[in-house]
């Protein structure tokens, strides 16, 4: 059987991320961004090998883009896609693992989209798109909220009254799973150890950060809630805050829940905090230059994170090893360095030659003799969505 293809297809409200991904190629035939679809500025990027090309497409929706991306990925693919892989944020309690979509499972998909308004209608929209132009191919659904799904029910549940739970669907939840599964999978096999006997915790840290506790290949607790605004400081996302603050807003300056929704998922964060940016870039290189926006919104950061792990710790029966992914975990020695500061009652010493080493896609192992592991593993959840569709295939 010659190695098979599969189109990897995430879809925002305005935007279209996709991949092609060849299960023998370690990087991926085609890869690129829809973006600004709906409106007059809309745009096609992508990457033919080691090509980028453009193309502007006014005025298309997701449909009208896919029909751009199909001869692409038909060529890309030598003429022969095997199946389509969707990312779907929420699958709330109905999904515990990645499905091929028939009619039950898009009626339950739609069901969860109160639990992520902004995110399960745009996957819709991509999974109906595709359908119509890819009629004849298995399209499988893959969530981030699935691989948490193994927590116990004294990590996801909130101290609220049980009829917000049963009949509301209030719990936590937990994102990036794909994430979180793909890279405690790899640190296994990058130290030899089985995934089925060891125990990670994982640190995500992108636009979206969060922790993860994995044990024996399941998560076991995350710091992300019932939706991705809890947890861990991120880059417009204050994560977590005092419950009340929402009242306090309301009675001091009267703001309305969407003023406060706003100012919490899209001005907070290192943004909120330093003043400046939401990007971790920008922040390192205004910390040197006594930036203090930028020093506080980086410490503040490496605590929140360190605090967070420390928690995550209790999840864990043994520690195998701590690991750092996302464009921060992977590219940021200093961010490396100073959380592990704030952890010194795990023994964790860095090499900080190592660490330096580990940037733009170099993963590996950074601690110093003596300490426990520190692993640098960069993520792919394109490659993760795949596996998880070449699996049901199979099926
Ligand atoms: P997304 O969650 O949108 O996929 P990424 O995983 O690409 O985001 O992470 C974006 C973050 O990674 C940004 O804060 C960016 O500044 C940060 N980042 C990327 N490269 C570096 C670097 N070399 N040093 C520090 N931060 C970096």
């Amino acid at each position: 059987m010659s190695a098979r293809n599969i189109l990897v297809i995430n879809c925002g409200s305005s935007s279209i991320k996709f991949a092609l991904v060849n299960e023998a190629q370690a990087t991926f035939p085609l890869q690129g961004l829809a973006e600004r679809l709906g409106s007059p500025e809309a745009v096609l990027h992508w990457q033919l090998g080691d090509e980028k090309q453009s193309l502007e497409i006014p005025g298309a929706a997701h449909l009208a883009a896919l029909e751009q991306l199909l001869p692409l990925a038909q060529e890309a693919a030598g003429g022969k896609i095997d199946g389509i892989g969707h990312r779907v944020v929420h699958g709330g309690e109905h999904f515990t693992g990645s499905c091929l979509i028939t009619d039950e499972v898009l009626a339950a998909i739609r069901a969860n989209a109160q639990l992520a308004p902004l995110h399960n209608p745009a996957n819709l929209i991509g999974i109906d798109a595709a359908f119509a132009l890819f009629a004849e191919l298995p399209q499988v659904a893959v969530f981030d909220t699935a691989f948490h799904q193994t927590m116990p029910e004294h990590a996801y549940r909130y101290a609220v009254p049980e009829f917000l739970y049963k009949e509301h669907n209030v719990r936590r939840y937990g994102f990036h799973g794909t994430s979180h599964h793909f890279v405690s999978k790899r640190a296994a096999e990058m130290t030899n150890l089985p995934v089925e006997d060891s125990c990670w915790l994982t640190a995500h840290l992108g636009n979206g950060c969060s922790t993860c506790a994995v044990v024996n290949g399941e998560s076991r607790d995350t710091s992300m809630g019932m939706t991705p605004l809890e947890g861990l400081v991120m880059g417009t996302r204050s994560g977590d805050v005092d419950p009340n603050l929402h009242s306090y807003l309301h009675r001091t300056l009267g703001w309305s829940l969407e003023q406060i929704d706003r100012m919490l998922n899209h001005d907070s964060g290192l943004k909120g905090l330093s003043g400046l940016s939401n990007d971790m870039r920008t922040l390192y290189e205004a910390r040197i230059s006594g930036h203090p926006g930028a020093m506080l919104a980086f410490e503040v950061f490496c605590y929140r994170l360190a605090k967070s792990l420390a928690g995550m710790a209790c999840a864990l029966p043994k520690l195998d090893g701590l690991i750092f992914t996302g464009g921060i975990g992977e590219n940021s020695s200093a961010v490396r360095s100073r959380t592990l500061e704030h952890l010194k009652l795990f023994n964790f010493k860095l090499d900080e030659q190592a660490n330096a080493r580990c940037t733009r896609g170099v993963g590996g192992e950074i601690q110093a003799a003596g300490s426990p592991r520190v692993l640098v593993v960069p993520t792919n959840e394109e490659r993760q969505i795949a596996l998880d569709t070449l699996a049901l295939l199979d099926v």
